[in-house]
């Protein structure tokens, strides 16, 4: 049975985009499968612990739509398990206890700096005998646990990258176990990914340097090694890593920005990836069907926020009335009645790309302008002269307004564009907005009048 996890760290503001990549393929790849996905957060950096952001990258996966097959865990209250296995190692000699101070760490990486070496841990400890460790840890001496990197070499398969090789002396005795008892990443993730019977690891590339020690690890427990998928990094449209100054990077803010999440999936499963038939918009259950992580490209995905918002504007265009205004609703909390949401959606559906647009198009509805992006003072006789002509209308339908207004522009001898723009800026202040005869329609004969006797004064 197929099982991915995701293993985000609670370190940020929220769910880095990033890892909402690589959740919608873990999601996707194990739903495919008819597996399980798995959210494991890793919370062993105590000092990079950032407050509520485990609840909100679960809040925001949820959102999406990517919820867990399984209850999440946490790291944190596993560490029991951690002491046990990284024992092992040490009872095998794959592993030992380390003293060694962090003043006299940074004098041996000064000096293997200065003579041009890698900076390596010098296996100061490796040499204590059991009774001298024993002894140190009852002193209460600080001390980490060291995985004992043997000599050879380190060949995995990546489903992506192929086979990848790299020479064992590359790499230093990793900590396993910090002085505060937890575990580092590479002890925890090997554990957990074996107990929980994590058959794919579908995760970011940047994890590659890292995989050897995995491996290594795998190994030195004996267990069965998991497939391997280290997927693209999306880069910003100038090909820089994905960064918080090109990009908004946090989840979240695409949701607070009226992005639909089933666009977000949809843009995301176009990055390394493309539809058999060059399809741009497809489904989730599509994208289920279709998607082999064999498929995925190496090189990486330029995420392009235009791109996602035109993609967002087609998803918007697709929607029934009725769903958008419901989303709509939800989105402004109670800012917008839901009456008129249903009378304004046809005016505005068209025209806006995400849910925050509708905003921009509608608020006029709400209150009187209090401002006009254009002057009037120009206008005033041919704004009284539509006040006077519009009194008159006993009908107030769109068609009736318009053919009232272009029979005035006509006797005035003004084009109907000067006409209607005078009026657009009268009634909404904006010079971008809905049709504007439908939109008096909404508003009612009296507050139209009323906006348009305020605009000549
Ligand atoms: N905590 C890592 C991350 O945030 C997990 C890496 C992994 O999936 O092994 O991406």
């Amino acid at each position: 049975m197929v099982r991915t996890r995701i293993a985000p760290s609670p370190t940020g503001e929220d769910l880095h985009i990033g890892n909402l990549y690589t959740a919608l393929l873990n999601w996707t790849w194990a739903h495919k499968n008819n597996g399980a996905f798995i959210i494991r957060i890793e919370d062993t950096d105590r000092t990079r612990l950032v407050p509520g952001s485990e609840e909100r990258i679960l809040k925001t996966l949820a959102a999406f739509g990517l919820s867990p097959d399984e209850p999440f865990c946490r790291q944190s209250e596993r560490l029991s398990i951690y002491h046990e296995y990284v024992e092992q190692l040490v009872d095998k000699g794959h592993a030992y206890y380390c003293f060694c101070t962090p003043e006299r760490l940074d004098a041996v990486r000064k000096e293997q700096m200065a003579q041009k070496k890698q900076p390596k841990y010098d296996r100061h400890c490796l040499s204590l005998s059991p009774q001298e460790v024993k002894e140190r840890i009852e002193r209460g001496e600080p001390h980490v646990i060291r995985m004992k990197i043997p000599e050879g070499k380190t060949t995995f398969h990546d489903v992506i990258h192929g086979d990848i090789t790299i020479d064992n002396a590359t790499i230093d005795d990793t900590v396993l176990l910090k002085s505060d008892t937890f575990p580092t990443y590479h002890l925890a993730v090997v554990i957990d990914d074996h107990l929980m019977n994590i058959t794919h690891v579908i995760r970011a590339e940047e994890w590659i340097p890292s995989t050897p020690k995995h491996v290594l690890l795998y190994h030195m427990f004996g267990w069965q090694l998991p497939v391997f998928v280290h997927t693209p990094i999306l880069r910003n449209p100038d090909k820089s890593k994905l960064s918080k100054r090109k990009n908004p990077v946090w989840s979240s803010w695409y949701l607070a920005e009226g992005y639909l999440p089933e666009a977000i999936l949809n843009y995301f499963g176009l990055m390394g990836w493309s539809h058999p038939e060059g399809k741009e918009i497809f489904s989730r259950d599509e994208f289920v069907r279709l998607f082999d992580i064999k498929d995925v490209h190496s090189v990486g995905p330029v995420f392009d926020s235009a791109k996602l918002t035109w993609m967002n504007g087609e998803y918007i265009r697709m929607m029934d009335a009725e769903t958008l205004s419901k989303k709509i609703h939800s989105f402004f909390t109670d800012r917008y009645a839901m009456e008129l949401i249903k009378q304004v959606i046809p005016l505005v559906q068209e025209r806006i790309k995400t849910l925050k647009e509708f905003d921009a198009y509608t608020s006029f509805f709400l209150s009187a302008p209090s401002t006009y992006e254009q002057d009037l003072s120009a206008q005033r006789d041919l704004l009284t002269s539509m006040v006077e002509h519009l009194d008159n209308l006993t009908d107030w339908t769109a068609q009736n307004i318009g053919e009232t207004l272009e029979k005035l522009a006509r006797e005035k001898g003004v084009s109907n564009s000067k006409l209607f723009m005078a009026l657009r800026i009268a009634i909404t202040g904006k010079k971008i907005t809905p049709p504007i005869n439908e939109s008096m329609v909404i508003l009612g004969k009296a507050e139209s009048i009323a906006r348009i006797k305020t605009a000549t004064k």
